[in-house]
């Protein structure tokens, strides 16, 4: 659910950029929630497939470099570690841990996912 006070705060745009909370559902899911009360079950391969890191996406073109076979279907985070105060680090299941993913970006992902179907 979220809160619908867009009458308040227009010039605070911090709200809803934190990650107060990260929880695994089961090894395929994490549940994500923000400062502003939205959040979201994701599965934790989408979240693997929009690593930003140079490895996974061109960093002068934006080119998803990344090919979405190559992540195995099982993959799962086996530790996600907090960067300062603005971002995860997930070191995956098959060895990947270069992507940061701040919370900025897990916001966006899991807009993208609650708007999907
Ligand atoms: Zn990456």
């Amino acid at each position: 659910m979220i809160a619908g006070d867009k009458m308040s705060n227009n010039n605070n745009n911090t709200a809803g950029n934190m990650v107060v909370n990260i929880a695994q559902v089961d090894t395929a899911k994490l549940k994500i929630v923000f400062d502003d009360g939205f959040e979201n079950t994701l599965f934790v391969r989408d979240i693997r497939l929009k690593c930003p890191c140079a490895q996974c996406v061109d960093e002068m073109t934006g080119k998803i470099l990344l090919v979405s076979k190559q992540v195995p279907l099982d993959i799962y985070p086996q530790q996600i570690t907090p960067i300062g105060n603005y971002a995860l680090r997930f070191e995956w299941s098959d060895g990947h841990s270069t992507g940061l993913f701040t919370y900025k970006l897990l916001r966006e992902i899991a807009e993208d996912k609650n708007s999907d179907r």
